[in-house]
């Protein structure tokens, strides 16, 4: 089999299996769905949720140096206008005269030095022209050009033009950071790749400001620190690749920009961008406001307007990559000795939406079940736990192994004492990936899989 196909395939395999348990499914699904659109189920959301939570613990709760924030999404078009992406935040498009398809100019395939059409082959394709890709809106109940603003197209803005408030309020000296999480909207012209290109996504931004002569390290040291929180979600640094745009194609006020990428089935593609920005952000707001968006520096007396890294992630390229790390086929060898396919999703325990299952063996027999309800009652207030009692304790295993739950704790008629006093009182534990079993008593269950989960 080619790489190429073995890699769709897999990818076919990952966008089914998100489907069937409830990771993302297509937005608005019974009307045919939305392009560039989605929504996530109930263990897509609680991935979601723990890599922002573990994002902001990072980046925030963590550290002395950064606060947060969360602006609104729909903002004074004047902020569009001053930050330069009513002008210029377009794609190149051109029109597909053949088969009326329209793509981006910058990402056709090409055959014997031509570009070509992708999806009829044709070469009849118009002049590149600039679509922008703010979705436009009206404010109020008028629709003239007075009411027009947009739906942000990243969340960084809110940040530049809060500075000042924030500073005052949270009174923080250089370098010191403002972080935020929320939605970004972009008229992408081919949402494609499953949610890697959507037309609605979140990001998480950090905007960290400096003193001029920091920016350079500040941007080698932001990079470090971002490649440091992939791998300590999960994504080892062998999936990761770290291109440096070169100075022609950086964007002109960057004195640095690096992509963080991750080895997706459909190519190495971005995740994040760090980048240093110089002054050029608050310039552009302090320019068009006409308000002071300088830092008075006690240290050194001086006004001046802060330099920024900004280290800038994608939520959504963040959970697919984090599920296209994650999945596995394993061939096993069941007790029988037959073989069989297990498909395992190896996320970081700190990661995966559920953390621990909770099976009694037997489901008609009232003290295991009722001893298993209480384990599940006692570890909720501590983590999501998930109790399954139907079918075999190894397919209830197998099931779980296909979410990604890292641990699996039996309630057998050892843990009620049938078998004689010596494991009363004990449950066993099954690691997901090793697949090895250990026997805890049921009053260190807790401290055991938290320690583990953080
Ligand atoms: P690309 O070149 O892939 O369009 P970009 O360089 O325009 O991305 P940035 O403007 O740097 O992206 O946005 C920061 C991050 O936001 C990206 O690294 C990515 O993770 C995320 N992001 C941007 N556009 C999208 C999108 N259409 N769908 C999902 N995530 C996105």
């Amino acid at each position: 089999m080619t790489q190429d196909k073995s890699a769709s395939e897999r990818m076919e395999k990952i966008v089914s299996l998100c489907k069937r348990r409830g990771f993302i499914m297509q937005s608005s699904e019974i009307y045919g769905g939305l392009n560039g659109c989605w929504d996530y189920g109930p263990l897509g959301t609680e991935l979601k949720r723990n890599l922002k939570d573990f994002w902001w613990r990072r980046m925030v709760r963590e550290r002395d140096d950064i606060v947060g924030m969360d602006g609104s999404i729909l903002m004074n078009r004047q902020v569009w206008v001053a930050s330069g992406h009513e002008a210029t935040f377009s794609d190149p498009m051109v029109d597909c005269r053949s088969c009326k398809s329209r793509l981006r100019a910058d990402q056709l395939p090409e055959k014997d030095g031509k570009l070509h059409c992708p999806v009829c082959g044709s070469f009849d394709l118009t002049e590149a022209r600039a679509f922008n890709l703010m979705f436009k809106t009206y404010v109020g109940a008028t629709e003239d050009e007075s009411a027009i603003t947009y739906l942000r197209p990243e969340t960084a803005q809110a940040i530049f033009v809060q500075f000042k408030n924030v500073l005052e309020v949270s009174r923080k000296k250089v370098p010191f950071g403002i972080a935020q999480i929320g939605k970004a909207f972009r008229n992408e012209i081919n949402p494609r790749n499953f949610t890697f290109r959507s037309r609605e996504f979140e990001q998480m931004e950090l905007e960290y400001f400096c003193r001029p002569e920091d920016g350079v390290e500040l941007l080698e040291y932001w990079l470090k620190e971002r490649l440091k929180f992939y791998e300590d979600v999960g994504i080892s640094s062998d999936l990761l690749h770290v291109h440096k745009i070169p100075p022609e194609e950086r964007a002109h006020y960057s004195q640095g920009t690096y992509d963080i990428e991750f080895h997706f089935a459909f190519g190495v593609q971005e995740l994040e961008g760090v980048a240093y920005r110089t002054d050029y952000d608050l310039s552009q707001h302090q320019k068009a406001s006409g308000k002071s968006l300088e830092y008075f520096d006690e240290e050194t007396g001086q006004h001046f307007v802060p330099h920024v890294v900004e280290p800038s992630a994608g939520v959504d390229r963040a959970v697919l990559a984090l599920i296209c790390a994650a999945f596995c086929e394993e061939t096993i060898t069941d007790p029988k000795g037959k073989a069989e396919t297990r498909t395992v999703l190896k996320f970081h325990p700190r990661m995966a939406p559920i953390k621990c299952g909770i099976f009694p063996l037997l489901k008609n027999n009232e003290r295991l079940v009722g001893q298993a309800r209480e384990i599940v009652e006692s570890l909720r207030p501590h983590m999501m736990v998930f109790y399954d009692e139907s079918g075999a304790i190894g397919r209830r295993y197998r099931r779980q192994d296909e979410v990604g739950t890292p641990f699996g704790v039996t309630v057998d008629f050892d843990t009620i004492g049938e078998n004689g006093p010596s494991n009363q009182g004990t449950v066993t534990i099954r690691e997901r990936d090793s697949m090895k079993q250990v026997r805890v008593p049921i009053g260190e269950l807790k401290s055991f899989l938290v320690d583990r989960i953080n």
